[in-house]
């Protein structure tokens, strides 16, 4: 009996997860092709374009050739009659010296300072150990004036592994606030996985800092910067404990101490004004021309490194040159159908970043700057890195067919399942998911443009192959790409836009 009552169900599960195939969608992706992907990949990572560094002239190459491509394809200039979105950026450098105890500390390497804040020199011959850095710990103690080193992860419970990730969760963030109204002069904010974080992003990290004009300012007050437990314990050195003592014993009433230390810091910094630009090509729709999907990737990469041997170019073959690639790809297709007399019902913005890899700016910008009204715009499939094959795939059966699709439920249960009849009615690529599991470690979700889409309340799907050896490095080169692989995943990001423009409704945003 059981069985037969399951039958039924799967059945009805399978014809609507294979939808018809749509005649005109499969002869329009024809158009996306692993020679013109390679075409246009082959320019953007060029060494010509000197790995495209937001403010950079590679950068302006690379605007003024998508500009170029978006105007070939007949796409409307729509930022005022061009294709450039102009972005005024501050660049900030830092300079930071520290001592404690006469230990030199290094920013990238015992700490990090996530902030600008005002110029300032400190001299110190305390500090004071609050432990988790709660009212019990504290008491009536003051903090005005001084120096508070603080762990900066949740106090362990028996039983429960205690989240020590670096971000602070929500009951730290209060304990900040607290600890800023006591007007301490610097809080220095120690986690356990600090060390490790900074090995993998050093480079990255200790660049110069760069954000929107509209959003700099040099905080005033109490600086908090990270550090790690190695700085702890040269902070901490004259209470004759080592930190990792000090902080299994915290948590208990009045815990906070005060430890004597000589500690001398100095931190300025130096600004200039920079400009960037978005490139938008606009395709207007038909029937339903006022929605707007939104199809984006960011161009920008890392520039030059210092470093003077060898190959200086950070290409971005991959990052993201492979998801510039695939958008012009992309337009190229809707074009083609439009010219034919199949353009798309709703409208499609391609929306080509700067400023990403120096903290999503120039999809930022595009959210407090939207050419079309937010409210309008239906979703956002952005690209980013779909050129190669990632660690967890490298050598695998399949690595070749696969892509991580994230995001895609976090706002709206619909758009996911468009995405996935798309696929296993045209693309058959392997959904992983992995990258949606709210504890991922590496913060997938939060690391590209969609996610300020994502903030506006606009479903997002998020397209990548997951990183690689070569991420981030001279040597994410043209000639590592896996031009086939990144059309397929294209073409399937092609058959998720077609849908997504062309269907009855907008995808239903039902997840807070
Ligand atoms: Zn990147």
């Amino acid at each position: 009996m059981k069985n037969v009552l399951i039958i039924p169900a799967l059945l009805a599960f399978a014809s609507a997860a294979f939808a018809q195939k749509d005649a005109n969608a499969l002869k329009y992706a024809g158009v996306i092709t692993p020679e013109d992907a390679k075409k246009h990949l082959s320019v953007l990572a060029s060494d010509a374009f000197e790995g495209r560094e937001t403010g950079k002239p590679g950068a302006e190459k690379a605007a003024a050739y998508i500009a170029g491509e978006f105007q070939k394809l007949g796409l409307e200039a729509p930022v005022n009659g061009a294709y450039l979105q102009p972005i005024r950026l501050r660049e900030s450098t830092t300079t930071f010296t520290m001592t404690a105890n006469g230990q030199p500390c290094r920013v990238g390497y015992e700490a990090y300072i996530p902030d600008v804040y005002t110029d300032r020199h400190l001299e110190a011959s305390e500090v004071v150990f609050v432990g988790y850095g709660t009212s019990k710990e504290l008491g009536e103690l003051d903090l005005g004036g001084k120096v508070v080193v603080w762990i900066n992860e949740d106090i362990p419970r028996p039983g429960i592994p205690a989240n020590t990730d670096l971000q602070p969760s929500e009951a730290r963030g209060r304990v900040i606030m607290e600890l800023a109204k006591r007007r301490p002069a610097a809080v220095l904010a120690i986690n356990r996985q600090l060390s490790g974080m900074l090995d993998k992003y050093r480079a990255g990290l200790m660049d110069a800092q760069m954000s929107l004009e509209s959003d700099f300012q040099q905080i005033p007050g109490p600086m908090f910067f990270f550090g790690t437990d190695s700085l702890a314990d040269a902070l901490l050195r004259r209470s004759g404990k080592r930190y990792l003592d000090l902080r299994s014993a915290a948590g208990s009433e009045n815990f906070a101490r005060v430890v004597a230390c000589d500690l001398r810091m100095s931190y300025s910094v130096a600004t200039k004004q920079l400009a960037a630009s978005n490139v938008l090509g606009f395709l207007p729709g038909r029937d339903l021309k006022n929605e707007v999907l939104v199809i984006s990737a960011h161009y920008d990469h890392e520039g030059l490194t210092g470093n003077a041997t060898g190959d200086k170019v950070n290409n971005g073959a991959d990052d993201d040159a492979s998801g510039t690639t695939g958008m012009i790809e992309i337009a190229r297709a809707f074009s083609e159908a439009k010219k034919s007399g199949h353009g798309p019902r709703r409208s499609i913005l391609f929306l080509a970043n700067v400023g990403e890899e120096k903290g999503l700016l120039g999809s930022q910008f595009y959210v407090e700057n939207p050419v079309f009204p937010l409210s309008s715009t239906i979703a956002d499939l952005n690209i980013d890195m779909i050129g190669r094959v990632g660690y967890d795939y490298a050598g695998k059966n399949d690595s070749a067919n696969y892509v991580y699709t994230v995001g895609s439920a976090m706002l709206s249960s619909e758009l996911k399942k468009i995405n996935e009849t798309a696929n296993s009615t045209y693309s058959g690529l392997k959904l992983d998911y992995k990258y949606d599991a709210p504890d991922d470690p590496e913060k997938i979700y939060y690391r590209s443009d969609h996610y300020n889409f994502a903030k506006n309340g606009i479903p997002v799907i998020f397209f990548t192959n997951g990183e690689h050896a070569d991420y981030h490095k001279p040597s994410d080169e043209v000639n590592k790409i896996n031009f086939p692989l990144l059309v397929k995943r294209t073409k399937l990001i092609f058959y998720t836009s077609w849908e997504l423009a062309n269907r009855d409704t907008r995808p239903v945003v039902d997840v807070q």
